[in-house]
């Protein structure tokens, strides 16, 4: 009979690429088994290679799920999934995320929504399905990515800004929420990082913000999942409702 491993379960919203694809890799690597999430059925093959390359290269178990987070039925499936395959929810990852920047006197109603959905009520919904076996558990790792822009604001981004800010609002209540159930909840603030959310800036745009962090470059993925995986430990029990900006210097 092969050996059973107890190891931790994490869910990943958004992760078939950019940041959360870097955070299911730290995870597994930490030996979590890993729920990998795409936003439809459409991109489900890009999870599902995810998942399996972390299999291959961690032995840990893995499983791709396809569900849009600002859907209510999708966002509870997708706990659902994770609880039925391994039986427990020990970390959620709120990553998913969009962009559609605007002015706010030009920007739509529509373009409000669709950012304020799945940043923001997708956060919710992965929250609320993922707490109660948490608190069951007594062990739980909350982790939401919110931004900088939620922090300081940003030209362009009203409604991107909102839903970030958003999250650490919800961030510091679930942790006061959970805290006494061994449940902590932290959002990480990161500032411009390498991924194709931020691949649309010209090189122009790039320069300008290099200019302005410290540390001379743009952030890449792994900067922001080191400190998940931080996060998502034993070691971080003491650390809840924290907002933490990982941005090289930038809003220094
Ligand atoms: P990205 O490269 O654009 O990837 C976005 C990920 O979110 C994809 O895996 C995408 O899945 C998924 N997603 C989008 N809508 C979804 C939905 N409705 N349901 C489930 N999954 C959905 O973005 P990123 O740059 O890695 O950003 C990840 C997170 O960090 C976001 O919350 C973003 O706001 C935040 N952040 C990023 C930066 C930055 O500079 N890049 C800075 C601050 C904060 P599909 O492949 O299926 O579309």
């Amino acid at each position: 009979m092969a050996e059973m491993i107890d190891r931790r379960v994490a869910v990943v919203t958004g992760s078939t690429r950019g940041i959360g694809r870097a955070i299911a890799h730290e995870l597994a690597a930490a030996g979590m088994n890993v729920v990998v999430n795409s936003s439809s059925e459409r991109s489900l093959p890009a999870a599902e290679e995810v998942a399996a390359a972390l299999t291959q290269e961690f032995g840990v178990e893995t499983l791709p799920v396809a569900a849009n987070v600002a859907v209510e039925a999708e966002a509870n499936a997708l706990i659902d999934a994770a609880m039925e395959a391994f039986g427990r929810v020990d970390v959620l990852v709120n990553n998913a995320g969009i962009t559609r920047d605007g002015l706010a006197a030009r920007m739509s109603d529509e373009d409000f929504d669709a950012v304020i959905d799945i940043n923001l009520k997708g956060t919710f919904h992965c929250c609320r399905a993922a707490a109660k076996p948490m608190m069951k558990q007594r062990w739980g790792r909350i982790i939401n990515m919110s931004s900088v822009v939620g922090v300081y604001g940003n030209a362009g981004q009203i409604n991107y800004a909102a839903s970030k800010a958003g999250v650490i609002g919800m961030t510091k209540t679930i942790a006061k929420e959970l805290a006494k159930r061994n449940v902590t909840a932290n959002a990480v603030a990161p500032g411009f990082i390498a991924t194709d959310m931020t691949d649309a800036l010209s090189d122009s745009q790039k320069e300008a913000i290099t200019s302005r962090i410290g540390c001379g470059r743009l952030g890449e993925p792994a900067d922001i999942a080191n400190l998940v995986r931080f996060l998502a430990s034993d070691e971080a029990s003491y650390i809840t409702g924290q907002v933490i900006c990982v941005d090289g210097g930038m809003s220094l």
